[in-house]
């Protein structure tokens, strides 16, 4: 906490955003660009919650259709983002790999690059040896692959702290440690939001609070299901050159920094951290659960008594829900570090030493149909939303905040968020998950 200039927070500002991830940051610095006021609340500090953990592929390859238009856009604020922030954000276009296991998967993966022909995406279909010129060394199942050479990876730890950091040189206000309590309504519209700090007097409010949005949803009375799974990821020593692409092979994610290190994780299993809480929108994601079944490893472990106590009246929690508990909770799951770690030896036979700089992990807040939503309500009027972004968000990071930024003072969003809306949950229009999460 700290890089920001510690000022008392205005009175009055045009717009509030609630969250200092890669979409809070990014809402911050475009909207600060086009001349508006901002002040960004986020209750940790930027980047400490997914935004930061994530493994830090930048990608088009494998997304729901209704995100490609999105995407396709941010592909090319990526390739310039660097120079207009002048930091480092460890951006390289090498591409984003996909390995079938079978051929199951490999036809799913065609018949990806068959549905999304219309978009103008360079996808490339590859027989197993291409896969190996790609990534030399690679034991492969003997199916192929496919491959986009646009897509690219960039740095979490680096990329919204960098966007925060200019968009607070430009005047926005990033406030860290201060959460935002409540959303206050005048004639139909937003007209304040209440902060740890005071109650801060805004035309339009933002809500980018990654997986606690849901609650400030329902406390507008609408109904966003939301929940969480937790991806644990490790950073390697430094290994020789492998691959410049975002890889999945064999149940193994990984992407390989410029310095020889790794960011790798399990890619087959999600793991689930039981709490009453689950329940809540058991309906809604009962469908993609049972599709998945397999997949999924439940937990019982301290959360579920750490929820307990936030239920009980008079905890921090029950007293601020919105915030709930300010930190990260999510912990590295032991198994998924050696299993990602005895998988890149057996992928990567070359590779005779290798050991652990850091492990991590992170709560990723996920929809029904791993679509995000991106809308604004029609009542309270002014209210936008940019969330559950299911495994897949930090890549699109810069353009939902220029979207957002579009929408504000234009009026219209400047790309389409067809199949975005909140609505889909409410009118059951909503489809299952076709996007790789
Ligand atoms: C392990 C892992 C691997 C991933 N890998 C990738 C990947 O390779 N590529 C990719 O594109 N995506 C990836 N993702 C997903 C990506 O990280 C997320 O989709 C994206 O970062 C979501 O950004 P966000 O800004 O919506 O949420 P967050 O980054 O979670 O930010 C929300 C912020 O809101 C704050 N907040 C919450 N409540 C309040 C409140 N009341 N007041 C103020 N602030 C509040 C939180 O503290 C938090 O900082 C991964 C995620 C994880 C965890």
């Amino acid at each position: 906490m700290t890089q920001y200039p510690k000022i008392d927070l205005p009175n009055a500002c045009d717009v509030v955003v609630i969250g200092g991830g890669i979409h809070g940051a990014s809402s911050a610095y475009y909207l600060t660009k086009a001349g508006m006021k901002v002040v960004l609340l986020e209750k940790d500090t930027v980047a400490s919650h997914q935004s930061g953990r994530a493994w830090g592929f930048v990608r088009q390859q494998g997304r729901d259709p209704a995100e490609l238009p999105l995407m396709i856009e941010c592909n090319r604020i990526w390739q310039g983002l660097e120079k207009e922030l002048d930091a480092d954000l460890e951006w390289r276009q090498g591409g984003v790999l996909f390995v079938a296991r079978d051929g199951s998967e490999m036809a799913e993966y065609e018949q990806w690059i068959e549905e999304t022909k219309g978009f103008g995406i360079e996808t490339q279909v590859l027989d197993t040896k291409g896969v190996e010129k790609l990534t030399p060394g690679i034991t492969t199942p003997g199916v192929g692959g496919i491959y986009t050479p646009s897509d690219g990876q960039a740095e979490p730890k680096k990329a919204a702290p960098a966007i925060a950091k200019r968009a607070s040189e430009m005047g926005a206000v990033i406030a860290e440690g201060c959460g935002a309590l409540s959303i206050e309504t005048e004639g139909g519209a937003v007209s304040s939001v209440v902060s740890e700090r005071g109650e801060i007097k805004c035309k339009y409010v933002i809500c980018a609070a990654g997986a606690a949005s849901h609650k400030f949803v329902a406390k507008l009375g609408r109904r966003l299901p939301q929940q969480t799974t937790r991806g644990t990821v490790i950073r390697t020593t430094p290994v020789p050159h492998i691959s410049a692409a975002g890889t999945l092979a064999a149940g193994l994610a990984f992407r390989q920094r410029t310095d020889g290190s790794m960011n790798i994780a399990d890619e087959f299993m999600t793991d689930i951290d039981l709490t009453l809480g689950r329940f809540k929108f058991a309906r809604d994601f009962a469908p993609g659960l049972f599709d998945n079944w397999a997949t999924f490893k439940f937990h019982f472990n301290k959360r579920f008594f750490d929820d307990l106590v936030d239920r009980m009246p008079g905890s921090e929690a029950a007293k601020q829900p919105t915030i709930g508990r300010r930190t990260n909770q999510a912990e590295p799951y032991k198994v998924r570090v050696n299993n990602a770690m005895a998988n890149l030896q057996k992928v990567f036979p070359q590779i005779k030493q290798v050991g652990i700089v850091d492990q991590w992990a992170g709560d990723i807040d996920v929809t029904p149909d791993a679509v995000p939503v991106i809308d604004q309500l029609d009542r309270p009027k002014h209210f936008f939303i940019a969330t559950g972004f299911s495994g897949h968000g930090f890549a699109m990071g810069p353009v939902v905040g220029k979207v957002l930024a579009d929408w504000i003072t234009t009026g219209q969003p400047s790309i389409t968020l067809a199949g975005m809306e909140l609505a889909r949950f409410e009118d059951g229009t909503r489809r299952r998950p076709r996007s790789r999460v």
